[in-house]
């Protein structure tokens, strides 16, 4: 497989070995940090622009903030709401409490519809059930249209970040793949590589009984789903086929209309740095009467997956205020400096840290609230005002409580105590320490004599110095003078 930074090849368990064993690699990958950096540094370009467009952006932050927290803190109303409106449009609305509820849902209406192919829109909700998987092993081919996405499917990638699958690749990589995978004469043009990607896609639409789409936003008062998307593909997928099928998470709900002019221009700044996303639909129901196009049949699957045990989290429950805008990961330093895929989880980078451990659980995905260096970018450019590096110590603390942090963990911190209680012990660890230093320069650092214990931490650091004498020391020579 050609491209930088890819999915890891090797698959190691547990996940948090996984995440070790592939940041090392990406991290020492100068050539998908360049082109990260590139991107990032086109994004943030863009969002200040766009940033400016704004009469005051952080009162645009607060109220979206205030939004969410009241659509989070009535969910089961506005879910509710939501429903009855999309019934009383021709809707039918499924409630699915697990990825396999959902799963199987979509399945038998695919399957009662004798559907073959579907065409896929880019939908997150969709990646965390690994619907493609479940479409392939039932007989149905899955067609991604986003181009983004489309290039994942081709290389049998996951995508690499929830706004912009493919923000590792280069043109190049890209046209390696369409080389390989679509057989077609080489081009590194982005029109023309759009160009052939249309035309594979252009018989999948017309052809497919069945779109699949996720949504951005469940807009209650009025029983419609709103999608954001830059190409277009998303209203191809919802328009044409004769079933609609849109899965969304039950924290996208919105309880007005009205909402949408603040959030549809907020998460266009924070999600792409454009003022405006190019297409906003809201789709409402299926085609009515005397209308000539549009679904017969539109399906909303509300999915659940986890998200009521974040929500019954009341320190952490705003991180389901979230609307998926991606800010958060592009000013990551982590996320800058070990990409998306070494997470391993539909969601990257920090708000995927929060959310990932609720999920999927905290046992298993533990490490993911530990990859941050806590610098607070993440909370600063939220456009919902989540908490999120709180969140990350939040799921620290509670893993030390449930027991789930290693012995060597306990052990040192333990010692770290006892050092930090007692004079005695303080000054012994001081002195212990100083003569440490000087064995470890001698036989370790300097002569290379003897394996490193500290090797992990000393391949790519200095060790800090320990000064050669305590302040106690100093100043019982020197305070006295002065
Ligand atoms: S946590 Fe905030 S910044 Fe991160 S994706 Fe969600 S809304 Fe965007």
């Amino acid at each position: 497989m050609s491209g930088t930074g890819h999915a890891s090849l090797t698959i190691i368990e547990p996940p948090a070995e996984q995440f070790q064993h592939d940041a090392h690699d990406v991290a020492g990958d100068l050539t998908h940090r360049r082109v990260l950096r590139k991107a990032l540094g086109s994004y943030d370009a863009a969002f200040k622009k766009a940033k400016g467009r704004f009469l005051d952006h952080d009162d645009a932050k607060r109220r979206a903030a205030r939004i969410k927290r009241d659509a989070v803190e009535h969910l089961s109303d506005y879910l509710e709401e939501f429903e009855r409106n999309v019934h009383r449009n021709g809707g039918q609305v499924h409630w699915a409490q697990t990825a396999d509820e959902a799963t199987q849902i979509i399945l038998s209406i695919a399957k009662n519809a004798g559907v073959t192919h579907v065409v896929k829109s880019k939908s997150m909700a969709t990646e965390e059930i690994h619907l493609n998987d479940s479409f392939e092993k039932a007989g149905i081919e899955p067609i991604e249209t986003d181009l983004g996405e489309y290039i994942c499917q081709l290389r049998g990638e996951p995508p690499y970040h929830f706004v912009t699958p493919v923000m590792h690749l280069t043109k190049r990589d890209i046209a390696d793949t369409f080389e390989e995978k679509l057989h077609i004469e080489r081009t590194e043009v982005a029109e023309e590589l759009t160009m052939i990607a249309r035309e594979k896609l252009r018989d999948a639409f017309t052809t497919s009984l069945m779109g699949v789409t996720g949504g951005n936003f469940l807009v209650a008062d009025v029983g419609m789903i709103a999608i954001t998307e830059n190409e277009g593909n998303a209203r191809l997928c919802f328009s044409l086929p004769d079933i609609h099928v849109a899965l969304v998470g039950i924290e996208k709900v919105l309880p007005r209309m009205a909402d949408l002019a603040l959030f549809w221009p907020l998460l266009a700044t924070s999600g792409t740095g454009q003022h405006l996303t190019c297409y906003n639909s809201l789709i409402g129901g299926p085609r009515q009467g005397a209308e000539t196009d549009g679904p017969r049949e539109f399906h909303v699957i509300l999915m659940d997956n986890g998200r009521t045990r974040l929500l019954a989290d009341p320190e952490q429950r705003d991180a389901a205020q979230c609307i998926r805008c991606g800010a958060c990961l592009n000013v990551c330093p982590i996320f800058k400096n070990v990409g998306g895929h070494t997470y391993g989880t539909t969601y990257q980078g920090p708000i995927g840290a929060v959310i990932t451990p609720h999920l999927r659980g905290l046992k298993e995905w533990k490490h993911l609230p530990y990859a941050s260096s806590l610098c607070g970018n993440c909370t600063e450019v939220c456009p919902v005002k989540i908490d999120i590096h709180h969140h990350l110590l939040h799921h620290r603390r509670n893993a030390v409580a449930q027991g789930l942090n290693t012995w060597t963990e306990r052990l040192s911190f333990q010692m770290w105590r006892l050092g930090m209680k007692s004079v005695l012990a303080y000054r012994l660890v001081g002195a212990m320490s100083r003569i440490g230093q000087f064995f470890y320069r001698l036989f370790w650092l300097d002569q290379g004599w003897l394996p490193t214990p500290i090797d992990g931490w000393t391949k790519s650091r200095d060790l800090p110095e320990i000064a050669s004498q305590s302040f106690r020391d100093w100043w019982r020579k020197e305070g006295s003078s002065l």
